[in-house]
């Protein structure tokens, strides 16, 4: 069986590293020549409207997946005529914009926070009225690790923000005081079984994911409980073949949903070494229609980002517990570069790991991230 991809990155290359251990193959479209997944793929270089590019993967390719979200509808439904795609290209959809994202959750009886489309001045005033500052705008396609948004305090920001965004199609959402940021990792297989991995806690710097950990000191089965549901919502609404994650906000106990991404996750990168079956393997297997693995975390672990600049290899690797995840990717500030999960024991060695891998990995991280683990 051949998988075909849309997109070459990271994700792409590490679905194919989890899906060769099962004997499959897998060829990539993405525009980059120097796409990460072609190191461990075959790439074809070409855009995703590219008629005649997938037309050629989908000869190649017995389904389709996709490892980002901004594939254009288009080409997905143009493959899905030819061969299955996974997950389905509604889901897609639903996360391409913001609004319809938004409003779909709220169809479905998920809370998120207030929100308004603004396509004019006047509008942006309205929702200001209404919803009331602190704001976040936000375009509402194409946006991603914070890009493509600002929040706004005073109306000198809403002036601002205009001349900045106003060409856009927008969004505005009330900025959440939140306490902690989460998100639910699942899996659904073609039979509608679902899975879900333990609730992973994440800490951004300037918009970028820098650290997640699986069952923090903020998981309850409670809230546990009320992220499966809210997903098994989502995914059953679609009818989902695959991997899903869901960005949540906590505040005061609730949990408001941030956004949805229809593949596998940064924040579920912990898996390949932390749980029973990672999200690159059950996300295989789901699309191929085999029996989805368990989803049990294995012991205490952590996700760290390389970002901007790879460590040295025999400094990470030194440290007892610590998996380096390199993407072979040039390095440029701000890019993803790869990642390390770190193993332990306990919590506390967990704790003590990751404070010896912070300066090596984040040597800018203005401490370790105290939040996740307050001294027992
Ligand atoms: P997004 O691109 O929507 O995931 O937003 C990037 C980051 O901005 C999130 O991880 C949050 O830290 C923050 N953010 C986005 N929307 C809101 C909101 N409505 N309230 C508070 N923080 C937000």
């Amino acid at each position: 069986m051949t998988v075909g991809v849309l997109g070459g990155g990271q994700l792409g290359r590490m679905i194919a590293l989890a899906g060769y251990t099962l004997g499959q193959r897998f060829v990539f479209l993405d525009p980059g020549a120097e796409s990460s997944a072609g190191h461990v793929g075959n790439l074809r270089v070409g855009t995703y409207d590219d008629e005649e590019r997938l037309s050629e993967l989908a000869r190649k390719s017995d389904v389709v997946t996709y490892e980002f979200e901004n594939v254009p509808v288009g080409s997905a439904r143009f493959l899905n005529e030819l061969v299955p795609v996974y997950p389905p290209p509604a889901a897609l959809e639903v996360s391409q914009d913001r609004l319809d994202e938004k409003q779909f959750f709220v169809r479905l009886g998920i809370p998120t926070p207030p929100f308004a489309a603004v396509s004019s001045r006047e509008e942006l005033d309205q929702a200001v009225q209404r919803i009331g500052l602190p704001l976040v705008i936000k375009t509402r396609r194409f946006g991603y690790d914070g890009k493509g948004q600002m929040v706004l305090r005073t109306e000198a920001d809403v002036d601002h923000a205009w001349e900045a965004l106003g060409a856009a199609l927008l969004i505005v959402e009330g900025l959440v005081p939140f306490e902690r940021e989460l998100s639910i990792l699942s899996v659904r297989g073609k039979d509608g079984e679902t899975r879900f991995w333990p609730l992973v806690e994440n800490e951004h710097r300037d918009g970028v994911l820098r650290i997640s950990v699986p069952k923090s000191d903020a998981w309850t089965p409670e809230l546990q409980a009320r992220a499966e549901a809210y997903a098994a919502r989502v995914l059953d609404t679609l009818g989902y073949v695959g991997v899903l994650a869901i960005e949540l906000f906590l505040k005061d106990g609730e949990l408001v949903v941030n956004e949805m991404a229809p593949r596998v996750h940064n924040s579920g990168h912990w898996t390949i070494e932390g749980a029973e079956t990672s999200q690159f393997e059950n996300h295989v297997r789901a699309i191929l229609g085999l029996p989805l693995g368990s989803t049990r975390m294995v012991g205490p672990s952590a996700m760290l980002n390389v970002i901007g600049k790879l460590p040295p290899k025999e400094r990470v690797l030194a440290v007892e517990g610590a998996h380096l995840h390199a993407y072979g990717k040039d390095a440029s500030p701000g890019r993803k570069l790869g990642h390390v999960t770190i193993r332990a024991q306990s919590r506390e060695e967990l704790c003590a790991r990751i404070e010896e891998l912070l300066p090596i990995v984040d040597p800018d991280a203005s401490g370790p991230p105290k939040s996740l683990w307050p001294p027992a």
